[in-house]
């Protein structure tokens, strides 16, 4: 029986594009080959990476003077990736910290130049979002994280800045509609809301590149990945072709307008639910709170265990919090069905009926 996929990525994927991507493995469009055997040279592939470049820009509104790209090495790697191509020795950029993730971003960036965190919300284990913070003029770029995945917590507004703006938006990528042309660059793993593991999506703005002295090594140099139209060296031709098959349902299901309705529902129904029970507890401060992760906890340790294994006996899985945190997590993301929601809904009132 399926299970109730709450994993925190990679994650719940569209049943059909699950059946479409197993469909490819046998026999790719019918051509008598499999997508895992075909060179990423052929017109078969290059009609692929190309409606999905062309995709991407179009779910996020954006003109010719953007490129996209399927880089590899996960979100990680965009941590080392951005200030290599981005930041000079000598120079300064500014980093919002709310979350782990934004930590690790600061951590690669100061191997590159100089870095100012205009914003940490650590005082209060990042359970909520600072807005206001200056950013000195001359700083070259202002990262920051949309949706914090081990915290729970999301930017409900782009950040202000008259700096290239650079977000992490791995895990609420194409889940609602934002003013991405604010944006000059954003990068995000595939494997929550936009494919499987083993690619990540790089959108930039062209005018932000060439203008550090530093000698960039190509398969690292964002501009030669343009140069070569996306195909440098052998991109992970599956992912990018999961990418696809996720992209298309998006649009075909309404796009993120249709997408953010969604998940303000399933998130809706999970909130006030948590809200409503004394057994459990949410974490972060009710503005902030992200509609893709929602973490809680249950005040002691054992009746999170009790929960955790109940979750389990009834098929749900991934409730439980990243390991650097503890606690419990729910992953809601695009593909995820209201009903999963409400079966978990409806264990918690349960729960906290015979808890309480
Ligand atoms: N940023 C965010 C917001 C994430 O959620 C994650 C992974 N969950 C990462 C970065 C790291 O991504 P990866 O494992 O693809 O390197």
């Amino acid at each position: 029986m399926k299970k109730h996929n709450f994993n925190s990525g990679p994650s719940i994927l569209p049943q059909e594009v699950l059946q479409q991507a197993s469909e490819a493995v046998l026999d790719f469009n019918g051509i008598g080959l499999s997508i895992l055997e075909i060179g990423h040279r052929t017109s078969w592939f290059v009609e692929v990476i190309n409606e999905a470049r062309a995709l991407v820009k179009e779910l996020m509104q954006l003109g010719e003077d953007y490129d996209v790209l399927f880089l590899q090495g996960g979100a990680t790697t965009q941590f080392m990736q951005v200030p290599l191509n981005l930041l000079d020795k000598d120079a300064a950029a500014a980093y919002c910290v709310n979350g782990i993730w934004g930590d690790k971003a600061v951590k690669e960036a100061k191997i590159f130049g100089n870095v100012n965190v205009v914003s940490s919300t650590k005082d209060k284990n990042h359970s909520y979002i600072q807005k206001d913070f200056s950013v000195p003029s001359d700083n070259v770029y202002l990262h920051y994280t949309s949706n914090n995945t081990v915290e729970g917590t999301q930017w409900h507004t782009t950040p202000n800045t008259n700096l290239p703006l650079i977000a992490d938006m791995s895990s609420d990528i194409f889940s609602r509609p934002v003013d991405f042309s604010k944006h000059s660059l954003i990068y995000a793993g595939a494997q929550k809301n936009a494919g499987a593991a083993g690619v990540t999506i790089v959108v930039v703005k062209k005018d932000i590149l060439g203008k550090t002295n530093r000698n960039i090594s190509p398969i690292m140099d964002y501009r030669k990945h343009i140069e070569a139209d996306a195909l440098l060296n052998t991109p992970p031709v599956f992912a990018v072709y999961v990418s696809i098959l996720t992209l298309r349902w998006i649009k075909k299901e309404g796009g993120l307008v249709e997408m953010e309705k969604r998940a303000k529902e399933r998130a809706d129904l999970l909130y006030s639910t948590l809200d409503s029970l004394p057994v459990f507890a949410p974490i972060v401060a009710k503005k902030d709170r992200s509609l893709m992760n929602a973490t809680f906890t249950t005040h002691n340790k054992e009746l999170e265990n009790l929960f955790l294994e109940e979750c389990k006996q009834q098929g749900m899985i991934g409730v439980k919090g990243h390991r650097s945190v503890g606690g419990l997590r729910v992953s809601m993301y695009n593909a995820m069905p209201i009903s999963s929601v409400q079966a978990l809904v409806d264990l918690m009132i349960d729960f906290n009926r015979r808890n309480g």
